[in-house]
């Protein structure tokens, strides 16, 4: 019998409304406008089967006309009438068909991206159930497809699959196909087949096919992840490399910036593992002069300075050119790990925070005016202090060229030096900075070379009671020994001869 009845009909806003039943005798829907009046409607509930009472009499603007349970049956909680009704319209449908329209599938990719699996494709079924009881779950409609697969179509109306019963289904392994009525409940019961079998929107729940690409796609993953840890681990191996090359030129900057008092922005005896080749204060040093020949408003950036190095061949090959993103997931496995761009940053980081240089915005630094100020002084210091070192060596080379005819036997110049510093408990440069030391040292030194000249004219003076910690008196004996040899020999011009010799 045709029937005007819509899904609205069936999920009517007034909740626990019945205004469907099926015939008592061949099950075909009934709505409640076309029944008679009472339990001589013949209707029984779709949701429990009890036999219902149409409620259509009278003036329907004061009672709405409906269908009800009979009073003795004390029903008040069936609720699945519209429900059931549908899922039967729908089992229907499927069954005289035979066909149902599956979505295309989709599964995310190993960039994330969704992949085609299938595409949209009308399927044969060759059996339509309802509710069939499978496990404890109920399915609206099940079918079979060609390849034997079990479907379960599921028939969304107002909500859609909730997920506990998603995961059942899940743990099932069957295909879950589910239909989108919820648009189309000014709908005709009877002019929904094409909507079921093809127009409403659908989603495949579950689907094996999808499964086993996302299988697949899981598998690529774990086997790009492995070979990926593969090569962290080589690359980790290779970062944990003692330095294999010292940069002549490099390692003299280290002594300077040493001498200059600057030890601390330096890690001499450093055995932490390294993105570069050379030692890592020699690298430290060679941005630290970076800094100092670089005038403001120029600046330095990490990057131009790995530049650099990548020039001078600095870099451990294997490192080169790496990715902040791929240094960061080889971190996740050994955490010191850095590339070289980062320990050039942590390195001006660390400037930065002694003051010794600022940033910019885009992290690209310069040398503060006050540390230039101080280095400047500082360098200057130094100078003055290498003129004295100069003077004092010159004198002391005097005496070592007076004293060569006796043979050689005057201690190495800045031997000797340190231990006059030591003397006073001072360091080299700091012997040199004090003025007053400085100077007499060069004069004892003076009067030493002036009392071992005159001897050699042949006037006698004696030797200050200080020498110096030079080994003077012996040295002074032989010497004075060759002279006489030389003038016993040669007459007159034995000095000429000497100093020709
Ligand atoms: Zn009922």
């Amino acid at each position: 019998m045709a029937t005007k009845t819509t899904i609205a009909d069936l999920f009517p806003d007034d909740e626990g409304m019945i205004l469907v039943a099926a015939h008592a005798v061949d099950g075909s829907l009934r709505h409640i406008t076309e029944v008679a009046n009472g339990a001589a409607c013949g209707c029984i509930c779709f949701g429990c089967k009890r036999p219902m009472v149409a409620k259509n009499g009278g003036d329907p603007s004061r009672m709405a006309y409906h269908f009800a349970h009979r009073p003795e049956d004390m029903v008040y909680d069936c609720t699945t009438a519209g429900e059931t009704a549908l899922h039967i319209r729908a089992k229907e449908i499927i069954e005289k068909h035979r066909r149902v329209t599956l979505p295309p599938t989709t599964t995310p990719g190993l960039d994330g991206k969704p992949v085609d699996v299938t595409p949209e494709r009308s399927i044969e079924l060759t059996d339509a159930l309802l509710e069939t009881a499978t496990g404890e779950l109920i399915p609206d409609v099940t079918a079979t497809m060609p390849n034997g697969r079990r479907l379960f179509i599921e028939i969304a109306n107002t909500h859609p699959c909730p997920q506990s019963k998603i995961e059942k289904l899940g743990i099932m392994g069957v295909e879950v196909l589910e239909i989108e009525v919820a648009g189309y409940r000014t709908t005709p019961l009877d002019d929904l087949d094409e909507i079921i079998l093809h127009i409403a929107p659908r989603k495949m729940i579950h689907s094996s096919e999808r499964k086993a690409k996302a299988t697949e796609i899981a598998e690529e993953r774990r086997r790009i992840e492995e070979k990926e840890r593969q090569e962290a681990e080589r690359l980790i191996a290779v970062y944990r490399e003692p330095p294999s090359a010292r940069h002549r030129k490099a390692a003299e900057l280290v002594e300077e910036m040493s001498l200059w008092g600057f030890d601390e922005f330096m890690d001499a005896d450093d055995t932490q593992p390294s993105a570069f080749i050379v030692p890592r204060c020699q690298w430290q040093a060679a941005v630290f002069y970076r800094f100092m020949d670089t005038q403001y408003p120029a600046t330095v950036s990490p990057i131009d300075m790995v530049d650099r190095f990548r020039e001078r061949e600095w870099e451990k090959p294997d490192l080169v050119f790496m990715k902040t993103e791929t240094s960061r997931k080889i971190a996740a496995l050994a955490e010191d790990f850095k590339s070289a761009y980062e320990e050039v940053l942590a390195y001006m980081r660390r400037l930065e925070k002694a003051e010794v240089v600022y940033q910019k915005p885009g992290k690209t630094f310069y040398m503060t005016y006050d540390f230039k100020k101080n280095l400047k002084a500082t360098l200057e210091a130094l100078q003055a202090d290498d003129a004295k070192r100069n003077v004092i060596r010159e004198v002391y080379e005097g005496i070592e060229k007076l004293l060569k005819p006796g043979g050689d036997g005057m201690p190495d110049f800045e031997g000797w030096l340190q231990r006059q510093a030591n003397r006073h408990e001072l360091a080299v440069q700091e012997f040199l900075a004090d003025d007053d030391l400085a100077y007499e040292v060069e004069e004892k030194l003076k009067e030493i070379k002036r009392v071992i000249e005159e001897r050699a004219d042949g006037l006698w003076g004696e030797l200050p009671d200080d020498l110096m910690g030079l080994p003077m008196g012996d040295l002074v004996d032989r010497l004075m020994q060759t002279w006489h040899e030389a003038e016993e020999s040669t007459g007159d011009g034995w000095r000429a001869k000497m100093e020709s010799s």
